[in-house]
């Protein structure tokens, strides 16, 4: 989507460019950053790679027109740390700090946002994300649900208002858009997704060294979690649903760090004949599931997981619930097979 007449971003800081651009809460989002000092950027816990990509790709452009943000992503999983900017992601934030603008990424609703006390207490709020579920929490909400990663919503805004779009700057937006794309195959890949990808590539980004980092290579803790999760998978309702899950101890057993569980719901969607996967994680308050959700062909699992106060895609979404395996299970499992006979 090339939005528009492009604009100038340095002039337009310093007041002297003329072609204003006609989208609203663009002018409105780029008038904040100008006005703001002490701006700070945030993502949604557990980030993944459009999440981390997004929040680099940022921090990076920020800096290229004279900011000083804070990027604050406390778990940082070890697969993205050879991305530019890395050394700058702060994981604490002083106490009380007031932000004149905190930035909020590939988030679809507050409770999502970690460090949401600081977003909270910002003089202003910009929200940028892809979520269909999105609230539009921030005080400027830009969002467009039909882009399939944070970071396409990004390299438009980008190349609107004429960001020079670096190999730094690339390889961030590409990891974001490779990771929430399973390289380039789920459904909500645009041609604008390949379009924005040669764009990226001209810009000197290595494609099959990202992919490699980003897609291919799984951690040992991962790979030990996956034999566990394999041998636990259930199939269900004639094979329609996969379900699966993980303890903590199971995390302390491999010992797990943040992002280890990354994928692992894609072990049930990718047997034959199965429509929905499930796969729950015990959180750290021992007395709730994360829950991870896809879907292969027809069933809106966003919807589903809004039930329980979550959301996300039709293909993938997630939602947190109390209790133990089994009361989960059975709450999840219920609705799943609802969804399946209602949306046939
Ligand atoms: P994942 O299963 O990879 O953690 O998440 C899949 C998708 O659902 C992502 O787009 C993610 O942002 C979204 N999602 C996961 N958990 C939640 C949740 O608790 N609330 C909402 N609103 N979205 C979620
Ligand atoms: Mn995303």
């Amino acid at each position: 989507m090339k939005l528009l007449k492009p604009i100038d971003i340095n002039k337009f800081l310093q007041g002297k460019e003329e072609n204003i651009p006609e989208n609203k809460t663009l002018t409105d989002i780029l008038d904040k950053i100008k006005e703001s000092e002490k701006i700070a950027i945030f993502t949604h816990e557990s980030p993944d790679g459009d999440a981390i990509g997004s929040s680099l790709s940022v921090y990076l452009a920020l800096k290229q027109i004279g900011k000083d943000p804070v990027v604050y992503i406390p778990e940082f999983p070890r697969v993205y740390e050879f991305l530019p900017a890395f050394e700058h992601v702060k994981s604490e934030i002083e106490e009380n700090v007031v932000f004149d603008l905190a930035i909020a990424l590939d988030c679809s609703d507050l409770a999502r946002v970690k460090g949401k006390e600081y977003f909270e207490n910002a003089k202003s709020t910009i929200v940028v994300d892809h979520h269909g579920t999105n609230n539009m929490f921030g005080d400027l909400n830009y969002v467009n649900s039909t882009s399939p990663a944070c970071a396409q919503v990004l390299v438009s805004i980008f190349e609107y208002i004429e960001i020079d779009i670096t190999k730094e700057i690339g390889t961030c937006l590409l990891t974001g858009i490779l990771t929430d794309t399973g390289g380039f195959r789920y459904q909500g890949v645009t041609a604008e997704t390949f379009e924005f990808a040669a764009d990226l590539l001209r810009k000197g980004v290595d494609v099959a060294d990202l992919s490699v980092k980003v897609l291919q290579t799984r951690t040992k803790a991962n790979f030990e979690l996956s034999r566990r999760i394999i041998d636990r998978l259930e199939l269900l309702e004639d094979g329609k649903i996969a379900f699966s899950y993980m303890t903590l101890k199971d995390e302390e057993e491999v010992l797990a760090e943040p992002g280890d569980h990354e994928g692992l719901v894609d072990i049930g969607r990718s047997i034959e004949g199965v429509e929905i996967s499930i796969f729950i994680r015990q959180k750290e308050d021992e007395d709730a599931y994360k829950i991870s959700m896809r879907s292969t062909n027809y069933v809106n699992v966003s919807d589903i997981c809004y039930l329980f106060g979550g959301g996300g895609h039709p293909r993938a979404a997630g939602c947190l619930i109390k209790g133990n395996v089994e009361q989960v299970k059975n709450k999840i499992v219920a609705e799943a097979k609802k969804a399946l006979k209602e949306q046939k």
